[in-house]
């Protein structure tokens, strides 16, 4: 059963952890954690950061 509350990040391994595309720290179970999803050519692109600091200095 699906718990709607849970943090998406629950079972994530290092590994398979996202990166931040600014520092490349690997975002496990990281409170700061920020998601950017835009639609580039028809295509979903999802764009990690650690937090809003570098949210915020990150350009393409
Ligand atoms: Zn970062």
């Amino acid at each position: 059963m699906v718990d709607p509350t849970s943090d998406l990040n629950e079972d994530v391994s290092e590994d398979d952890a996202p990166t931040c595309a600014v520092c490349g720290d690997a975002l496990v179970q990281d409170p700061d954690h920020r998601v950017v999803t835009r639609v580039r050519d028809g295509e979903v692109q999802t764009t990690h950061f650690c937090s809003d600091a570098h949210r915020d200095e990150w350009t393409d």
